[in-house]
């Protein structure tokens, strides 16, 4: 059985290796060549908006999913009725669009940030007025890893945020002065069995993820996390693997967006967890059986960018383990992570806290 990816980047690379014990195939699709997901697994290259590629990539799997949430909203309508597509169409429209996003939440009684559509310089002085300041503008679009975003922090740097996002729909939404941040990973398939993942604490760096650690955080948090997970998984009747991010606040969770993928905040289940996102994410666009999300102990990931540790130092290490995803270093790139898993709490923030120190000494651990 052949699964069909659209986008073949570590998310994909690591799909696959999760499908090859369970006797799937895979074929990807993806505009770069040399893509991580390609070094394991055949690769159609194309762009992502290219139909008679997507209509091939169909032709040759049984289901369709994705490793990257921006791709044309019109490109796969087209390919409905050809094969069958996982995650929905309509949870890929509202991650999309921040504004749609907030909608949303908003209607599913999800918290989130006050925000305000953006699209000229008035409505801007307009936003700033409404929401305040500090705030963050942002593209509605293709933002991630804290790209197409700007910290709008007095009324002297409006002029210079709006002259380098305001070509693009954007959105203003307040600055939280947040405690922590977190995520909710789980899965959902046909039939509306769920499975959802123990809270992910996620340390950001430049908008880039650092470091996650899981479970994380008061039960509280988890019920919360998990039950507005859970509303959006059943409004969509979602198939697969979905994210949520929320910025934690004086005890509370503010939704801060949504990924219908597998996600960065989500790798050290590999290690971490009886059954892995990956793995979860395939069962539930096949519709097989979810497997379990329990924790097999306190688990610490963080991401290594920008250049490559020495392979030999980190595998000296006892119990951690390496994930090289193949790409050519680049800085603020994400070349590859490291997971370990302790038999406790404090014992993995002691060793998370060195580690980071190590690999990435001006990141602070809140
Ligand atoms: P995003 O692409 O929206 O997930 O933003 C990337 C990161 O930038 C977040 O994980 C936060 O660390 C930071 N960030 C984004 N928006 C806000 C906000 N409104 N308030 C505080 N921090 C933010």
């Amino acid at each position: 059985m052949t699964v069909g990816v659209v986008g073949a980047g570590q998310l994909g690379r690591m799909l696959a290796l999760a499908g090859y014990p369970l006797g799937l195939d895979f074929l990807f699709l993806d505009p770069a060549a040399d893509a991580p997901a390609g070094q394991v697994a055949p690769l159609l290259n194309g762009a992502f908006t290219d139909r008679a590629r997507l209509v091939e990539l169909g032709r040759r799997c049984e289901v369709l999913t994705f490793d990257w949430e921006n791709i044309s909203v019109d490109a796969l309508r087209s390919l409905q009725g050809r094969v069958r597509i996982a995650p929905p169409i309509p949870a890929f429209a509202a991650a999309q669009d921040r504004v749609s996003e907030k909608r949303l939440f908003e209607k599913l009684g999800i918290p989130t940030t006050r925000w305000r559509a953006v699209g000229s310089r008035s409505q801007l002085a307009r936003a700033v007025r409404e929401i305040g300041l500090p705030g963050v503008l942002k593209t509605r679009r293709m933002g991630y890893d804290g790209k197409g975003q700007t910290v709008v922090r007095t009324a002297a740097d409006l002029d210079t945020a709006w002259v380098g996002l305001g070509s693009t729909p954007l959105l203003y939404e307040e600055l939280v002065p947040f405690d922590c941040e977190v995520s909710i990973i789980g899965a959902r398939r046909l039939g509306g069995e769920i499975a959802i993942y123990p809270l992910n604490g996620n340390v950001h760096a430049e908008g880039i993820l650092r470091l996650t650690r899981a479970p994380y955080g008061p039960p509280r948090w988890q019920r919360q996390a998990a039950e507005y997970l859970e509303r959006v998984l059943r409004h969509f009747r979602y198939t697969g693997i979905l994210t949520i991010e929320f910025f934690v606040r004086s005890g509370r969770l503010l939704a801060n967006e949504m990924a219908p993928r597998v996600h960065n905040s989500g790798h050290w289940t590999i290690e971490g967890a009886v059954t892995s996102q990956f793995e979860n994410h395939l069962r539930a666009i096949l519709n097989l059986p979810l497997g379990s999300t329990r924790p097999v102990g306190y688990s610490a990931m963080i991401n290594l960018i920008g250049n490559m540790p020495v392979r030999a130092d980190l595998l000296a290490q006892d119990g951690l383990h390496l994930h090289d995803y193949g790409k050519t270093p680049r800085p603020g790139r994400k070349l590859g992570h490291c997971t370990f898993v302790s038999p406790t709490a404090p014992g993995r923030d002691r060793r998370a806290r060195r580690l980071l120190a190590a690999l990435a000494p001006r990141v602070r651990i809140p």
